[in-house]
């Protein structure tokens, strides 16, 4: 390949608007091009590592036994009604409407689909398990769409949806995906943890998520120091014996409406006071008690009351307007309880902490399945009264719990017999019974692993791709300022030679200056640089630099071919 008769677009300035590097480096690199919120293109240099990804991913469920299909990403609501998930899905769904008026959904995820298909074609125990794939572009109207890629509306996902006769062989099953998400993570070259996580709603006895681990990360995870136990901070927090100290005593203190200084609620909480003045604070307790700390009203004490006793500083809101204050869809409030009348307008903030504090259940509204510091802003203050800290004891006994911050990458799941059930799919067994299957599914977010694979990889001048993903393995980069034949030849030569040996390599014959041409390949990450000079010719040599190479080196021929293959 050569640069000059390929689109590249690089740039030097950092986009305004994007919040974290991968989405700099991405937009700087011209990978991808935005269309809207959460809508993406995918260039010419950034599909061909997106491909890269895919082609792992593909490799590792093909050896693993899955068969790949595509299903469309359209589908009828009648189907989405027989699962309940017309309702259930909530805002995420994008609902769409056809020419004759029938509705249709943008598939966000394909259970439904697929497990129709299974009731169609499968119809005997002989054909089981089975293990169907697709490698497919999801839509997800995500309340807050944002970090470029990472979390898009319009994404590539993989995947897989198993379907077995008896829960011990979705055991198996599950198992074999776990250990080929272990493969694909290994080979793309990431580092990554797998953490239990919560089955949800959705019932089932296992839930994995796979994270690339990176400080910019939208999740918590935490991990014991003294043994493999790993989860994600929900899931330990499920786990752990109770609220820590600080966290009981708060509720404790709120559910007995008394005077209390600012100062009694920050120390509480364990939060710093500024922190605490500035928000307002909305906790609910089963004695229906709203402690309200407003730091834009000048006062340093604390309003406690039974609701029915709020002042008239506090008017009641409609949802609508509680929806519109909180920047977040409808379908994150509710049941929106008969009193709804009462309800206070409350800072976000405030209302992610009324969430975490009582167990998402403050009277008048509920916040439903919210991830704060993703569906809605300002996580720090919430991430501060977790139940779970460093240090606490690891769930399973042994040593002590450590957080660090994770992207998820890739989720597999039990999922039992919930989408079979409703849809009625079921084979015969040995003895001619109607069964309900057993059913797994197993995602992985390709597009994201590409921006996830940046935050983890980088530097100050772009960057560094694990090989396996990188869009080259070797850039042969021409110097030639006196347009001397003889250089480009052996130029030409060597990425010919390379490009023999299945050495993925591009030729920088675009005539730039060495400093322009070095930051451009810095910035797209290639892993190996190899610059062709007059100079080195005379002297026999090539220049080759590793992109984490602190400096360039003078190789012979024979010396490079070992250095690249
Ligand atoms: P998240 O918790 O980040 O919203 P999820 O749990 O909703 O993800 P799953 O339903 O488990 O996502 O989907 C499988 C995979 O698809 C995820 O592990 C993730 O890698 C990817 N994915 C999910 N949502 C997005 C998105 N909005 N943009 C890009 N990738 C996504
Ligand atoms: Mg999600
Ligand atoms: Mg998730
Ligand atoms: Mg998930």
């Amino acid at each position: 390949m050569r640069l000059s008769r390929f689109h590249l677009h690089t740039t030097k300035e950092t986009p305004a608007d994007a919040d974290v590097v991968s989405q700099q480096l991405m937009l700087r690199a011209g990978m991808i091009r935005k269309l809207a919120a959460g809508i993406y293109t995918w260039t010419p240099l950034g599909l061909r590592v997106l491909r890269k990804v895919e082609g792992i991913v593909r490799e590792e469920m093909n050896r693993a036994g899955a068969l790949e299909m595509l299903m469309p990403s359209v589908q009828p609501r009648e189907l989405w009604e027989e699962t309940g998930r017309w309702q259930k899905f909530g805002g995420q769904l994008l609902k769409i409407r056809d020419r004759k008026d029938a509705e249709f959904c943008y598939g966000p995820t394909h259970e439904e689909v697929v497990t129709d298909w299974a009731r169609s074609e499968l119809s005997s125990y002989k054909q089981l398990p089975v293990n169907v794939y697709q490698i497919q572009t999801k839509f997800r109207d995500e309340i807050r769409p944002r970090f470029g890629v990472m979390r898009a509306r319009e994404f590539l996902m993989k995947d897989a949806y198993s379907f077995h006769l008896t829960p011990e062989c979705l055991a198996r099953g599950y198992q074999v995906m776990f250990d080929a998400y272990t493969r694909i993570f290994e080979r793309l070259g990431l580092r990554f943890r797998a953490v239990q996580a919560d089955s949800g709603a959705i019932g089932g006895n296992a839930s994995q998520e796979f994270h690339v681990l990176a400080d910019s990360g939208e999740d918590l995870i935490a991990y014991s120091t003294g043994s493999s136990y790993a989860a994600n901070v929900e899931k330990a927090e499920a786990a752990a014996p109770g609220p820590r100290p600080v966290a009981a005593e708060a509720m404790a203190r709120v559910a007995t409406p008394a005077q209390t200084t600012c100062e009694d609620v920050a120390a509480l909480l364990g939060l710093p006071l500024e922190r605490t003045v500035k928000s307002v604070a909305v906790v609910g307790a089963s004695g229906f008690c709203l402690l309200l700390v407003r730091g834009d009203h000048q006062v340093n004490e604390v309003k406690a009351a039974n609701l029915p006793a709020i002042g008239a500083d506090y008017r009641p809101a409609t949802e609508e307007e509680i929806v519109a204050h909180l920047g977040c869809k409808p379908g994150f409030i509710g049941p929106v309880s008969p009193q709804r009348e009462i309800t206070v307008v409350a800072d976000r903030t405030v209302a992610a902490m009324a969430d975490f504090v009582c167990g998402a259940n403050t009277e008048g509204f509920h916040l439903t399945g919210v991830n704060f510091g993703r569906d809605l802003p300002e996580p720090a203050l919430v991430a501060d009264i977790r139940s779970v800290v460093e240090g606490d004891l690891s769930p399973d006994g042994q040593g002590t719990l450590a957080l660090c911050r994770g992207i998820e990458v890739g989720h597999v799941f039990q999922l039992g017999q919930t989408y079979a059930k409703s849809l009625g799919a079921t084979v015969l067994d040995e003895n001619g019974a109607a069964q309900v299957m057993y059913m797994g599914c197993y995602g992985i977010g390709v597009s994201r692993i590409v921006a996830a694979a940046i935050e983890q990889n980088h530097d100050a001048a772009g960057i560094i791709w694990p090989e396996p993903m990188a869009p080259w393995q070797v850039a042969v980069c021409i110097i030639n300022p006196k347009n001397d034949p003889a250089v480009a030849e052996a130029a030409e030569a060597l990425h010919g030679e390379l490009q023999a040996l299945g050495i993925e390599t591009v030729l920088d014959d675009r005539g730039l200056r060495p400093g322009p041409m070095f930051a451009d390949i810095e910035l797209l990450g290639i892993p190996h640089r190899v610059v062709v000079s007059e100079r080195g010719l005379a002297a026999g040599t090539f220049e080759y630099r590793a992109r984490r190479a602190e400096a360039a080196e003078a190789l012979d021929k024979a010396a490079l071919l070992e250095r690249l293959r």
